[in-house]
């Protein structure tokens, strides 16, 4: 895919390189493996194809930064001093859309909503919000025993697979008994049950 700049200043070969050096080897080829599975997300739904290319790759830029810097960011930028009290998890989507706007210069608010939504969704997604969200959990470096079912799924059908996702992600947060973000209840309530 040839960007033809609409979205990010730069060539993608220059995304890659400003990506390559912000996150480790692993999350590096994680990136390219959700723009992989993005790709044929949006040409299976009919979603510019740059836009999910450049959502893919940069929805993690924030994963590996400190907890000082995402703080930092949430003070400067005005975001929801609620978010003071979470951590990396939940940060590195919502408060990384931020830094991605501020550090890569992409201003597309659809693909900075996509990056903000990625880890716990929510009740309104467009479909590259959704796009993003499901190539996360389905892209070919993920072997938990249900990634398999995920991709049939992701691959028929997109809002089925939000559907899936969400309740699996949060069936494993109950049962480990880990904290579940406020909003990821409100993506259950719209994805699970109403649909
Ligand atoms: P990654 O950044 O590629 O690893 O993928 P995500 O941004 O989707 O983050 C996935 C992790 O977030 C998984 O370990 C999930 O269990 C966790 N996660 C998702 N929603 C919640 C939540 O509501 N609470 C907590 N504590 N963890 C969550
Ligand atoms: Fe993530
Ligand atoms: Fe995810
Ligand atoms: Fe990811």
């Amino acid at each position: 895919i040839v960007y033809q700049k609409l979205y990010y200043p730069k060539s993608r070969k220059k995304l890659l390189a400003v990506l390559k050096k912000s996150v480790s080897p692993k999350r590096y080829q994680h990136l390219l493996g959700v723009e992989q599975a993005a790709l044929r997300l949006a040409e299976l739904n009919q979603v510019d194809l740059e836009k999910a290319s450049i959502a893919a790759l940069v929805h993690d830029y924030a994963k590996e930064r400190s907890a000082a810097d995402f703080r930092s960011v949430i003070t400067k930028s005005n975001l929801d001093p609620d978010l003071l009290n979470w951590n990396n998890v939940i940060w590195h989507g919502v408060v990384g859309a931020q830094m991605i706007k501020d550090e890569l210069g992409i201003q597309d608010e659809e693909i900075l909503d996509a990056v903000r939504k990625h880890t716990v969704g929510a009740p309104q997604m467009t479909l590259l919000d959704k796009i993003i969200y499901v190539a996360d959990f389905i892209e070919e470096g993920r072997v938990f025993p249900d990634a398999q079912l995920a991709r049939t799924i992701a691959y028929a059908d997109l809002d089925s697979a939000v559907a899936f996702e969400t309740k699996h992600t949060l069936q494993y947060l109950m049962s480990a008994n880990k904290v579940i973000y406020p909003a990821a209840i409100l993506t259950y309530n719209k994805w699970v049950v109403e649909n």
